[in-house]
């Protein structure tokens, strides 16, 4: 079987009890959860029982022994998770306000993860892999956006294959080195996968169809746009497959695009036809908003079969 490899932030996420504004006052929370969307991608990919594993650093302390156990435990090879001696895990507080967006505060820049680079251990594992996936969220710094680079380069040489999901802020375009970091992600990437309207960072079209075939012509083998409670959509050179989304109750949005994400990868790693492909992924996202807590709602194929037949619908 294919095997995996992503870079990446580990954090622990903690979360306020009921909804609001900011973080200004005392409020209830609930934590710490592993968290950190390259980690819930290959948790997700693990549970799947598809071979992958994680370049990212922890701090020595309970939060980082928490997360590696969490992902050892469902599969993930944590041989490239690097234990930093001084500095802390990182961290990310988040509240939902009413209307259901977000207020976060990350620590993550300043946290172990600046560490994350190419060790002696990263090597090894982009050398036992055959497909890289890359997080646009996860160009934080220069020695994972150098690492990136060189995996690419290893991966793709020997003929591997990448994904690409850009999940970036418009406000990290202007960090530096981040255009040329997605620019070499893009021109490397088999399988691109924005949300909505991301893919338009990418394209100089404006209208959808135009973006994916401006995409297409330039080599890339499929797109895959998410669109949330609505579903997603791909898109080769021999067409266009659309999938709805599951009717669920959206409890906790977090980590749904990288559930599906990894979801996705896998089936597309195992041959399997788009459609059914987006099925299993519509079912993994479904999954993960209907549960609290980041990485909580990741599932292994047996649950994922489970939800699809409740719902009416197979594998
Ligand atoms: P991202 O978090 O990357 O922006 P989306 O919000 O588009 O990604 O969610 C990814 C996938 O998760 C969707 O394509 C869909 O399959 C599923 N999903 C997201 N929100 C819902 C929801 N409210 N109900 C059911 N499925 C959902």
């Amino acid at each position: 079987m294919k095997k995996i490899v992503t870079f990446g932030e580990i954090v622990v996420e903690i979360m306020a009890l009921e909804p609001g504004e900011g973080f200004k006052k005392a409020i209830p929370l609930i934590g710490p959860f592993p968290s950190g969307a390259p980690a819930i991608f290959i948790d997700q990919a693990a549970k799947m029982g598809q071979p992958g594993g994680l370049v990212s650093a922890v701090g020595n302390d309970d939060f980082g022994a928490l997360n590696i156990e969490r992902l050892r435990r469902d599969g993930v090879d944590v041989s490239a998770i690097l234990v930093h001696p001084t500095a802390a895990t990182g961290s990310a507080f988040v509240r939902y306000r009413p209307d259901g967006e977000r207020d976060f505060i990350f620590n993550i820049r300043h946290s172990a993860c600046s560490a994350i680079g190419l060790t002696a251990d990263a090597e090894k594992l982009i050398e036992s892999a055959d497909h890289l996936h890359i997080m646009g969220s996860a160009l934080f710094s220069d020695g994972i956006v150098a690492a990136i680079h060189e995996a690419t380069v290893r991966i793709k040489a020997r003929g591997g294959t990448v994904s690409f999901d850009p999940n970036i802020r418009k406000e990290m375009l202007d960090l530096p080195g981040m255009r040329q970091a997605l620019a070499h992600a893009l021109e490397n990437t088999d399988l691109f996968m924005p949300s909505g309207a991301e893919i338009f960072l990418f394209t100089k079209a404006t209208e959808e169809k135009a973006a994916v075939d401006e995409l297409l012509a330039r080599g890339i083998k499929a797109v895959v746009i998410k669109r949330g409670a609505e579903g997603a959509s791909y898109f080769d050179r021999a067409g266009e497959v659309f999938s709805p989304a599951f009717k669920v109750e959206e409890v906790d949005p977090t980590g749904a695009g990288d559930s599906f994400g990894a979801a996705f990868v896998t089936c597309w790693l195992r041959g399997m036809e788009p459609a059914a492909a987006l099925r299993i992924a519509n079912a993994a996202g479904a999954r993960a908003v209907s549960v609290k807590g980041p990485m909580e709602g990741t599932s292994t194929m047996a649950e994922i079969e489970a939800f699809l037949e409740a719902q009416g619908a197979s594998a």
